[in-house]
């Protein structure tokens, strides 16, 4: 640097300014830094299976299925969730019924593909559904039924400031979804995302045997670490999806990992650490196939 930038480094140094607090807005975010640190000497990201929220070019996506399972496939996971929006959710491309279908036709074949070549992962059938503030979904429950594991979430009214509970409450109690996916919509810097009384919510997630998500999408991270203390305690299950709209954002997975690990939640309730018979036989009542 020169002189002039040099004088105000030093000065700095021997005089350092007072931070200021971290604004409300990026409070309780993880950096990957802090993750790794978590995840150093842990063996977490060896066992862990899949991860369960992508989207692809189906919706607002950059990556093709294909391609999303080539790079599931290159973690080393038994499984990934191609996760693309709803029909409600117009501004992302959400998909309707028909195009769920054929989405499915061309997840089929790239199962078939991966079959035949001896390789182990799978592609499951999967949708971000939308929800309305009222916990009600966008698409029918026929449409649902050919889908392994259905993820509900709110886009709309993210910027209410009352009490938000029951609409997580009907949301939970909703039998088409599995997964309550970034519950409470909040994004770094942005949107502070929706209030309620967690310790209900996740209790009440717990009493429907649903699990809601780490959104390990870095600036989303919902849940965060504080809020998963209380999912621990609730006994809740935990979905860890990256929220990838791009192959290479499967990585964003170790801060999911990190702040599960960090909140003290036992692998037996992630469902990413789970078989994929052993998800498919709770995601669906029965047992898994091949
Ligand atoms: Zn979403």
């Amino acid at each position: 640097v020169g002189p002039f930038v040099a004088r105000r480094l030093i000065a700095w140094l021997e005089d350092p300014p007072p931070v200021p607090d971290i604004a409300d807005l990026r409070r309780d975010f993880m950096t990957m830094t802090e993750a790794r640190q978590i995840l150093a000497g842990t063996d977490d990201l060896e066992h862990l299976k899949g991860d369960l929220q992508m989207h692809s070019v189906w919706s607002d996506g950059a990556a093709t299925i294909e391609e999303l399972a080539e790079a599931g496939a290159a973690r080393g996971y038994e499984y990934i969730a191609v996760t693309d929006h709803s029909v409600g959710l117009k501004i992302a491309g959400g998909l309707s019924g028909e195009e769920l279908e054929q989405q499915l036709r061309e997840i089929d074949k790239v199962n078939a593909s991966f079959q035949a070549e001896g390789r182990g992962l799978r592609v499951l059938k999967s949708i971000e559904m939308n929800l309305t503030p009222e916990g009600v979904g966008d698409m029918d429950g026929d449409v649902l039924a050919p889908l392994d594991l259905v993820l509900g979430a709110f886009h709309s009214k993210l910027r209410k400031k009352d009490d938000q509970t029951e609409r997580y409450v009907a949301a939970l109690q909703n039998p088409d979804i599995h997964v309550l996916a970034h519950p409470r919509g909040r994004i770094y810097n942005f949107r502070a995302g929706l209030w309620a009384d967690w310790s209900k919510v996740f209790r009440v997630a717990a009493e429907n045997d649903k699990a809601v998500e780490i959104d390990a999408f870095p600036d989303r991270q919902d849940l965060d670490v504080g809020l998963l203390e209380l999912v621990r305690d609730s006994g809740a299950r935990v979905s860890i999806g990256t929220d990838s709209h791009y192959s290479e954002q499967l990585g964003y997975v170790e801060i999911g990992v990190a702040s599960a690990v960090a909140a003290g939640i036992p692998r037996s309730k992630i469902l990413n650490f789970m078989s994929r018979q052993e998800l498919l036989a709770w995601s669906r009542g029965r047992a898994g196939e091949d």
